[in-house]
């Protein structure tokens, strides 16, 4: 029988819930339980796949190609949970799927509803979301309590646990005790109105996690629990960390969460709980042995969700190689407007990442030249390895007016276009390449020798391709074609040879949606690398 947790988030958004989610799953798995991690996110969109990541950060892909909230990154990288196309409904998801009956006559003829007809859909993406053998189901409300927007998922999840046992479902509400540095005191009143929004619409939470800079006073956990009808003990304090995100798990665990939850559900663990490991990863992050720089180089480097997977696949790479990552987000623009040169002098590595359009693209074409010239170790994902190939076309191989067609589709040279089969198509939506696809490594290739193994699967998310056309002129020139797909004969990674640069390394698929903190993924890992001993010999150099 799986037993359902329930996320909501109160008083101001952007608390972290995803993370506290995650977090969750974890301390439950090293509990010995299996989990399942679902999102339910209240706007409108279908899902993500169109909208800008300068508002809602990265589109996160799945293995099985759902485009999803950014959220389900954290829930991979903190768990083992099975995460698809089930893990993430929005309110057009759900909207979509009830119109389509209505059309079809499912109703009968009935008045089609909020009550009963929205929430009965999100009740069964509720338990679509479970996967097979899960004991404990969570399931994150995306948006604040009090939203208009997100009230038929609260109103859905008050009609799941009626509809399940007693102690089958658990409310966990996460909010804000704000600091007010005037009178030097935490506050509890934006707690207590946001847990009486929730008492309104008929959900007690039985467990409160409340975010805050400061430690709470004694007295608090009584309070709170006094005005917000929750157990003292159920008041768990999750305090800003000073570090990593990776600090949050071994936190709940210090504040006593694991037993309320264990109490609440009536669970017996199976597993006696050890995070010594976890604590000697937390180690490594406070004293790590090198310090590196890391450029990243792209078009949203506003915002830091944009490129979340991305930034943490570097956090565990460094992990790995006992190093601090620090970041230089440059902005692939400012580099065409102002020169490679002053904006990437001096960093370790430098890393171009996916995108879309022509914006930023020529700066990425700089930024590349500049890492390939001044061996750099570069590496290069979806758009940044289109951007590589066209780099190499141009400055090495002769052919100035290499391009993609992505935004020149009547150019004469492009080494980046479509394949045959999408070229006669006229939309564009749902022809993207996207989840998983396997790749064959080359022997004695960088790649073949970050992975240890021949046979790959990755994940993709584009619709441009390496030209198979240009293959053997840029091979000639040096280029490298280290993976190819071996169903579609495509090219899915290029290098340089270390005789000609020391780690020189462009893939046409996402490695950052795959890596955990003590699993990073090869490529990244073996990139910091590279960038550590690109330190030193710059450094043996000017000594
Ligand atoms: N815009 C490129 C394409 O569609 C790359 C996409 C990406 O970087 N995710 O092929």
């Amino acid at each position: 029988m799986t037993k359902h947790i329930f996320i909501t988030g109160g008083v101001v958004s952007s608390l972290g819930k995803g993370l506290t989610a995650a977090a969750i799953g974890w301390i439950l798995e090293r509990l010995g339980f299996k989990v399942s991690m679902q999102k339910l996110d209240p706007y409108i969109n279908v899902d993500p796949g169109t909208m800008s990541p300068f508002q809602h950060g990265e589109v996160y892909v799945t293995d099985d190609g759902t485009e999803a909230d950014l959220d389900l990154g954290h829930y991979e990288r903190f768990t083992n949970a099975k995460i698809g196309a089930h893990s993430n409904y929005t309110t057009g998801k759900i909207y979509r799927s009830v119109i389509r009956k209505e059309r079809r006559g499912d109703y009968l003829g009935s008045t089609v509803q909020v009550i009963p007809h929205i929430t009965d859909e999100i009740k069964e993406a509720i338990k679509l979301g479970v996967t097979e053998g899960t004991d404990v189901a969570i399931t994150e409300i995306g948006g604040t309590i009090g939203d208009i927007e997100s009230l038929p998922f609260v109103e859905a999840i008050r009609q799941f646990s009626l509809d399940n046992g007693p102690r089958d479902c658990l409310f966990i509400h996460l909010t804000l005790l704000p600091f007010l540095r005037a009178s030097g005191e935490l506050k509890t009143k934006p707690t207590q109105q946001s847990v009486g929004k929730l008492r309104e619409i008929g959900i007690q939470p039985q467990i409160l996690i409340c975010r805050t800079e400061k430690p709470m006073s004694p007295d608090m956990p009584a309070k709170i629990s006094l005005f917000c009808n929750v157990r003292k003990e159920a008041v768990i304090e999750e305090r800003d960390v000073d570090f990593s995100i990776y600090e949050v798990p071994v936190d709940l665990i210090r504040a006593g969460l694991p037993q309320q939850i264990l109490d609440h559900l009536d669970l017996e663990p199976k597993k006696e709980l050890n995070v010594d490991d976890w604590y000697r990863l937390l180690e490594t992050v406070k004293h790590p042995t090198h310090t590196i720089e890391v450029a990243v180089a792209g078009k949203y480097i506003e915002l830091h969700d944009a490129y979340k997977s991305i930034y943490e696949s570097l956090h565990h790479a460094g992990i790995a190689n006992s190093c601090k990552v620090k970041l230089r987000k440059v902005s692939a623009e400012q580099v065409a407007d102002r020169g490679a040169e002053q904006l990437l002098d001096g960093v370790d590595a430098i890393l171009v990442p996916g995108g879309f359009g022509e914006r930023g693209f020529e700066g990425k074409i700089q930024a590349i030249r500049y890492a390939r010239e001044n061996h750099i170790p570069f590496l290069g994902i979806c758009y940044g390895m289109q951007a590589a190939v066209v780099e190499y076309a141009r400055h090495v191989c002769g052919i100035d007016d290499a391009t993609t067609a992505e935004f020149e589709p009547e150019a004469p040279h492009q080494v980046i276009n479509l394949m045959e089969e999408q070229k006669n198509l006229k939309d564009l939506g749902g022809t993207m390449r996207l989840g998983a696809f396997d790749c064959e490594l080359d022997e004695d290739t960088l790649s073949r020798h970050a992975y240890g193994y021949e046979s790959i699967s990755e994940r993709h998310r584009h619709r441009y391709e390496f030209n198979n056309a240009y293959r053997e002129q840029l091979t000639a020139a040096g280029l490298r074609v280290a993976g190819v797909n071996p169903h579609l004969d495509l090219v899915e990674i290029v290098e340089l040879s270390p005789a000609i640069h020391p780690w020189f390394v462009g893939v046409q698929f996402h490695p950052e949606y795959k890596t955990k903190p003590q699993q990073p993924h090869p490529l990244f890992r073996d990139f910091v690398g590279a960038a550590i001993a690109h330190r030193e010999r710059v450094g043996a150099g000017s000594s």
